[in-house]
């Protein structure tokens, strides 16, 4: 008779390379799971029940890692650990329930969202750790609406909100480039809760105000959305629930050389905010280029278009172009790109390039063919480029 075949489980596990050995998390244990030695705070596996109590109080999100195993790691493992291992191959017969255990509604919602990529996405090297999945739509975070003002011109149809949200005594880190999770109050008409929609974050890691401990979002009101209505809608003061934070690919380098090239549309610009925040903020002078593509049908539909004024091409050389101006040649961005297609075929031939497209699901594809046309007319192989940029982590697609 064949031995009957073992499944995977979800192990527990801390990050002994961010931990800051607080005991926070061995505190907050309702059934003490969690040790320490003079080397590593740990989970037993044996103990371990998921229910979580530990996650949102942990400062620095190492407690908020996962590794799906055959036999769990030892506490005499962990203990000796410097660095996590990596996830395990667990072999074809169980990729299948792997599968099925990481999945979820927010990670599907990701890997549509990346889809453009072509391949599997990847952080960029110098890119901090982020932490993910710190609240759940079980154990939301509540923010507060400090403020909801209005981005575009009043009298357009594009109505899109600056919105920002402190989340007051909570810990909730951000890297620019993630995303957080909104539940909107009230059910579907089959009686069940809506579905959490995704935000990219707008601000920088050190907050919309600097150590404030808020961000901000940029939401597009949509006709019958169920969520856009109801956070453009907000009104100063109300409570908001948060999940997240999500996302650990489609984030920012670190390194100051880094030539961020960085295309949109619409909401599509709110990563790029914090981006461009997060250069003014950190990196003052850094020899890198942050170059903006960013496409809208007027001035006045166009977010941020008075702020974006104000940058100073120092520290961002913009390219603003518009599809429905009178009088005027319909533009997109990947037409721009083609009259720079010089300049961006050099930045193409650099290591140290990351492109980055965020915004309406399809436009990838005009983006991809501005790439390949420019490439072909310069002497280069997008083809051959564009896997090398996404295995490196300098090739990433938001797209929704
Ligand atoms: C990674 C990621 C990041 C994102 N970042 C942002 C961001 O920064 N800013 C932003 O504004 N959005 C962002 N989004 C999109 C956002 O998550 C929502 O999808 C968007 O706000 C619409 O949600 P909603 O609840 O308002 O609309 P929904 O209620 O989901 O409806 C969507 C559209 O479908 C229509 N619709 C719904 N039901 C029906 C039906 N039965 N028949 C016909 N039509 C129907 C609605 O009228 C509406 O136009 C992001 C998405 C992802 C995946």
């Amino acid at each position: 008779m064949n031995a009957p075949q073992k499944t995977p489980i979800k192990q527990h596990l801390i990050d002994p390379e961010i931990c800051i050995r607080c005991y926070t998390c061995e505190e907050m244990c309702p059934i003490d799971a969690i040790t320490h030695d003079d080397n590593n705070v740990v989970v037993d596996a044996a103990k371990c029940n998921y229910c979580m109590d530990c996650i949102a109080p942990c400062p620095t999100g190492s407690i908020d890692n996962w590794r799906m195993v055959m036999e769990p790691y030892s506490l005499q493992d962990q203990f000796s650990w410097d660095e996590l291992p990596e996830q395990q191959d667990l072999g074809e017969a169980d990729t299948g329930a792997l599968a099925e255990a990481m999945e979820d509604e927010i990670s599907s919602l990701l890997a549509r969202a990346h889809e453009g990529t072509g391949g599997k996405p990847a952080a960029p090297a110098s890119a901090d750790k982020p932490s993910i999945n710190l609240y759940s739509r079980t154990r939301p975070a509540v923010a507060r609406v400090q403020g909801n003002y209005r981005i575009t011109d009043e009298g357009t149809g594009s109505d899109v909100r600056h919105i920002i949200l402190s989340f007051g005594e909570q810990v909730f880190p951000v890297l620019e480039g993630q995303s957080v999770g909104i539940v909107p109050p009230g059910t579907k008409p089959d009686g069940r809760p809506h579905d959490i929609r995704l935000y990219s974050v707008a601000s920088a890691r050190d907050g919309e105000k600097r150590n404030a401990n808020n961000l901000a979002l940029t939401v597009k009101r949509e006709e019958g959305g169920v969520c856009s209505n109801y956070l453009c809608d907000l009104k100063k003061g109300d409570e908001v629930q948060v999940t997240g934070p999500f996302g650990g690919t489609f984030l920012m380098p670190n390194d100051p050389s880094a030539n961020i090239v960085m295309i949109c549309t619409g909401t599509g610009s709110a990563p790029f905010r914090a981006f461009t925040e997060r250069r003014r903020r950190a990196m003052p002078g850094a020899p890198g280029k942050l170059i903006l593509y960013f496409g809208a049908r007027t001035p006045g539909e166009l977010p941020y278009f008075g702020p974006l004024k104000k940058v100073p091409p120092a520290l961002m050389e913009q390219h603003l172009v518009y599809s429905r101006v009178p009088d005027s040649p319909k533009e997109y961005v990947q037409d721009r790109m083609r009259v720079n297609g010089e300049a961006l075929s050099g930045l193409l031939t650099s290591d140290r390039t990351h492109i980055y497209i965020c915004g309406l699901k399809g436009m990838e594809t005009g983006v991809d063919e501005a790439l390949a046309d420019i490439c072909r007319k310069h002497g280069l192989d997008w083809a051959t480029i564009k896997p090398v940029m996404r295995a490196s982590g300098r090739y990433h697609v938001e797209t929704y």
